[in-house]
């Protein structure tokens, strides 16, 4: 009953077989490979974006990074929600990269429009003193388990677009998302008005390759000058490209993801059965749920897996309400859900 994050799972075994396979004889270096070739058409193809930029890197950490260096100027500041990843969990890797701020966009999670121009209007108003105003980070699906729906993207976009301001994408959850709302990865980027994506994969199967996608092709260079600066150009690419060709071959992305969405709807329904709270509405694979202590004594004790959040096991109170984070990947089988939800 492993519920912690969907990166603590397996890699998926097509992947493990797709490795093995690439590793025979010899294949040029630092992402010159043939499979990369490969990769990089069928991430345009994915996209319908013939002219997209394709990188691979190998931490959602790094994507994100590179992407908005590449988008942002060092006296500019990029405008995300206040739990973006990007601010809370990246031990200030954007900035490293950047060289530039974050300005935090008031709001609990996902952002909305007149927050955001709100934000915009704040900046760049002290002349040659303060912050420029740079790029707007999304994040798809949200680091609470939220899906912005097409609309509300549309939205986002467009006030980035009134302030010429370009738009990324941090979608380490991009194809829970994408299923979710049953779209094409066009209608949820550049159909929308995004501008670079971080297209995750380690989340939903990979060993470790996350895709960063430019739908503006003048990016390109510097994107690989950075890439490389930042030590994130790997010499034994081919085993990137062979995660990412597993990922697309056979719709394994949206397999995976279907899976690890059906496990969590399996697992909300059955902790809504139970009586749990529920902090957000759940929506592709994450469940932000709160149920009493004496219940996480007993499913703790029975050896499930998963973070409390802003809550201790330790107290005295049984029936006090404590909140957790679950998260469901592609692997969680049905009798794992299924004795976790007879526990509660
Ligand atoms: C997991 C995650 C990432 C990537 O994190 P790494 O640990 O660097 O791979 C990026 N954004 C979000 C929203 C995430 O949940």
């Amino acid at each position: 009953m492993h519920f912690a994050s969907d990166n603590s799972g397996p890699v998926h075994p097509e992947v493990l077989a797709a490795l093995t396979e690439a590793n025979q004889g010899y294949q040029m270096a630092y992402g010159t490979d043939t499979l990369m070739n490969e990769v990089r058409d069928q991430i345009r193809g994915i996209f319908e974006a013939p002219g997209a930029a394709v990188y691979l890197v190998a931490t959602g950490t790094a994507a994100n990074s590179l992407a908005l260096a590449t988008l942002t100027k060092p006296w500019e500041t990029v405008f995300c929600s206040p739990v973006a990843h990007i601010h809370e969990d990246e031990c200030n890797a954007p900035e490293f990269y950047s060289g530039a701020k974050l300005t935090l966009v008031p709001g609990e999670d996902k952002m909305t429009p007149e927050a955001l121009r709100g934000s915009i209007l704040a900046e760049e108003t002290r002349g040659v003193h303060g912050p420029q105003r740079g790029p707007v980070s999304i994040t798809q699906v949200t680091e609470r388990g939220s899906v912005y729906s097409l609309d509300e993207l549309q939205a986002l976009c467009g006030v980035a677009k009134e302030y010429g301001l370009p738009v990324h994408l941090d979608g380490a959850r991009f194809t829970n998302a994408m299923v979710a709302l049953n779209c094409s990865p066009a209608e949820m980027t550049w159909k929308a008005g995004v501008d670079a994506v971080s297209f995750g994969g380690t989340k939903n199967g990979l060993m470790g390759v996350e895709a960063v996608v430019f739908f503006d092709e003048s990016k390109a260079w510097e994107f690989e000058l950075r890439r490389k600066r930042g030590a994130h150009l790997f010499s034994k690419h081919r085993y990137l490209s062979a995660q990412m060709a597993a990922y697309l071959q056979d719709d394994l992305w949206l397999r995976s993801a279907r899976q690890a969405n059906g496990n969590c709807a399996r697992l909300a329904d059955g902790l809504r059965a139970a009586g749990a709270e529920f902090l957000h509405e759940p929506q592709a694979n994450m469940i932000f749920a709160s149920f009493p202590r004496s219940k996480h004594r007993a499913l703790h004790d029975a050896g499930a897996v998963y973070h409390l959040w802003g809550a201790e096991l330790e107290g005295e109170d049984e029936d006090e309400m404590l909140a957790c984070r679950l998260v469901c990947d592609w692997s969680i089988g049905e009798d794992q859900i299924d004795q976790f939800i007879s526990l509660l």
